[in-house]
């Protein structure tokens, strides 16, 4: 039998996105170029993951080299460069030791299944369950779509995988209910991402972990999207005061090659031996590789100093923006993780910003999510939020007219 015409490119390609008409071919900095040339302002930064922009000249250089020695082993053999990144990655966090793996949500299933394991080590056989939270995401593989709160996500996949149970995020009186004699870690965002951008309240956050502290239940924080610099600080943690047990990376910590962590506390960590864990390409030396380069430049000097700046910059235009169109309820985010929420929906605004080359995203219906790339320009940010004006004022008068 012949094989139907298909329409369009895309065709032959699963149906789990909806794709804006447009094909990228090249990047660089906070740039990309579609194939008839036309350039575009990329802020969205491939989704919180080219946080040193497109193609940077020293991540480049760096996998150029590993490119022409040696690109897969298995991790049966020592790599170099997974030693010299989790070193990096444990200097500059409360971790001990670092799993690696190829993306986010396979690092949330490490934390997991290291949660559960650490329960049984510690005596604790009836402690089965994982508190997470209203609005969260921790990825889309069987058991972390599970661990995900959103019954949008769960739709079609029934039965989900048992063990998780939902409290409210950032509610307050909620947290008695966290220590129920049942659960062995709680798993949360410290910037909600996909859920509409929302942080998470510094008072609740303290006295979630103070919870955990008391009743040895596992701090894990889901920095999938909050990590590598994207709050301003190199993790989200570091701002609330908190030591977490657990931290999963993945996206930025490649700019762009996919890798993703799961990293612990020696105590905990120890729960993982030789046969319970592992991962055919995880930690391999050209996605490690492009760890130590990304965390790198990262952590030079006055690198982070440079995002918080930009970032007090943007959002005290924003906060001026608001005052000036009362369509936008809302300006929140952390660094350059910023959600703003208008009363109406903003699809037609991130449409008519893409007409203007400029590419932002939305989190929910009613949030606009920015990325900006973290090497973003002074003028780039102030074309951008030229840019912003002129379109809310023209949808403003739209909408009135
Ligand atoms: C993107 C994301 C994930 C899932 O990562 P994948 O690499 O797509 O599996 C999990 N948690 C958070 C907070 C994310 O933003």
């Amino acid at each position: 039998m012949p094989k139907s015409v298909m329409s369009t490119p895309s065709a032959r390609i699963m149906n789990t996105y909806q794709r804006f008409p447009i094909t990228l071919v090249k990047g660089k900095g906070s740039y990309v170029w579609d194939k008839n040339d036309t350039k575009y302002l990329d802020y969205t930064s491939g989704i919180a993951t080219c946080n040193l922009g497109h193609v940077p000249d020293f991540v480049q250089a760096k996998l150029h080299e590993q490119l022409d020695s040696l690109w897969h082993c298995s991790n049966l053999y020592e790599i170099p460069s997974q030693q010299a990144l989790a070193n990096i990655l444990t200097e500059n966090s409360v971790s001990d030791q670092v799993f690696f793996c190829n993306s986010g949500a396979e690092a949330n299933e490490a934390a997991i299944k290291l949660a559960k394991k650490y329960a049984k080590d510690q005596g604790h056989a009836e402690r089965t369950e994982i508190v997470t939270f209203s609005d969260s995401f921790h990825g889309r593989t069987g058991t972390t779509l599970a661990a995900t709160a959103q019954t949008k996500i769960h739709e079609g996949f029934t039965p989900i995988t048992p063990g998780f149970r939902y409290l409210p995020f950032n509610h307050l009186e909620s947290l008695t209910e966290v220590n129920n004699g049942k659960t062995t870690a709680v798993l949360l965002e410290l910037v909600q991402g996909e859920g509409g951008v929302r942080p998470a309240d510094p008072s609740w956050i303290q006295e979630l972990a103070k919870i955990c502290k008391e009743n040895d239940i596992l701090f894990m924080v889901d920095e999938i999207q909050t990590g590598m610099g994207r709050t301003g600080t190199l993790f989200a943690y570091e701002q609330f005061n908190i030591e977490p047990d657990v931290i999963t990376l993945a996206k930025g910590l490649g700019s762009g090659f996919p890798i993703g962590a799961m990293m612990a506390k020696e105590a905990v960590a120890n729960s993982f031996q030789p046969g319970t864990h592992g991962s055919t390409f995880g930690g391999n030396p050209l996605a490690t590789t492009a760890g130590l380069a990304t965390i790198e430049a990262l952590t030079s000097p006055d690198f982070l100093t440079t995002v918080t700046n930009k970032s007090a910059m943007l959002t005290k235009q924003l906060h001026q923006l608001k005052e000036d169109f009362p369509s936008i309820v809302e300006v929140r985010g952390m660094g350059l993780l910023i959600g703003i929420e208008f009363t109406h929906p903003v699809k037609p605004i991130m449409e008519s910003l893409r007409a203007k080359k400029i590419l932002v995203l939305i989190a929910g219906p009613k949030v606009l999510r920015i990325l900006p790339p973290l090497v973003t320009t002074t003028e780039e940010l102030e074309l951008f939020m030229d840019e912003l004006k002129h379109t809310i004022k023209a949808e403003e008068q739209g909408v009135t007219s």
